[in-house]
């Protein structure tokens, strides 16, 4: 069994749901969720309420900690690089055909699928 996390919400215990009443008879609290899963935030948050939650506490820290954009970025044929397919083929005979598109210059690259769904797979150099 996989292990259970903790939901990251900072007011999770908050919310007085009967999932969240935890403890012996006497002596029962409400509590942060554990889950083997969750789906929100790439997993560390039970809903969009502990997600929103935690961003109104944290998000000014954590822009600030990872680097606040004080200009403009700018689209360029180095970075306008986007993945998309077509469907390509017959009825009987449905597959797609994987590309680059450069969104500046529409100048067209053949992908295989396997790079199509690598998401750390690019042409941008910035
Ligand atoms: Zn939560």
């Amino acid at each position: 069994m996989s292990e259970l996390k903790l939901c990251q919400g900072s007011r999770c215990h908050t919310y007085t749901t009967k999932d969240r009443l935890k403890g012996s008879k006497d002596n029962k609290t409400f509590q942060t969720r554990r889950r083997s899963s969750m789906y929100y935030g790439s997993g560390n948050f039970c809903s969009m309420n502990c997600y929103n939650d935690w961003a109104e506490t944290f998000i000014d820290r954590a822009v600030d900690h990872f680097g606040r954009l004080t200009e403009p970025k700018h689209l360029t044929e180095d970075n306008a690089w986007r993945k998309q397919y077509d469907w390509h083929g017959g009825s009987d005979d449905r597959t797609h055909l994987y590309y680059f598109i450069n969104e500046i210059t529409k100048e067209r690259r053949t992908i295989t699928e396997e790079q199509y769904d690598d998401r750390s797979y690019t042409l941008n150099t910035n």
